[in-house]
């Protein structure tokens, strides 16, 4: 059965975003949020979660899979209002690739 883990106080609940039956912790920052996301059976295996509600349960601090963490908050974030400028590479980088290919070349020239 897919459950979700409190991230305040380790209990289970039923989805991810509800606020928690037991201790009423409603993850509403981007970040509870993806952490909350992260602490279901969807993203963790069912031994993992049940670690990581045990350590919630006594006090301690846990560590969820970061990059996990880091995607969701970007999809998070990706649906609020605000729009990140695109990035567009600068001529620094262009020229690193040059420089990294002439150095692959003179380093062939140098073997052969
Ligand atoms: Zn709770």
């Amino acid at each position: 059965m897919a459950y979700a883990i409190c991230i305040h106080c380790g209990d289970t609940k039923a989805r991810a975003l509800d606020a928690c039956p037991e201790c009423g912790f409603v993850p509403e920052s981007v970040h509870d949020r993806a952490q909350s996301m992260v602490a279901t059976t969807h993203n963790l295996s069912e031994a993992k979660l049940t670690a990581v509600s045990a350590a919630l349960m006594r006090g301690e601090k846990v560590e969820l899979p970061f990059e996990l963490v880091l995607d969701y908050m970007d999809s998070f974030e990706g649906r609020s209002d605000f729009e990140p400028p695109p990035r567009i590479p600068g001529k620094g980088c262009g020229y690193l690739v040059l420089f990294g290919v002439l150095a692959a070349l003179s380093l062939i020239v140098l073997v052969s």
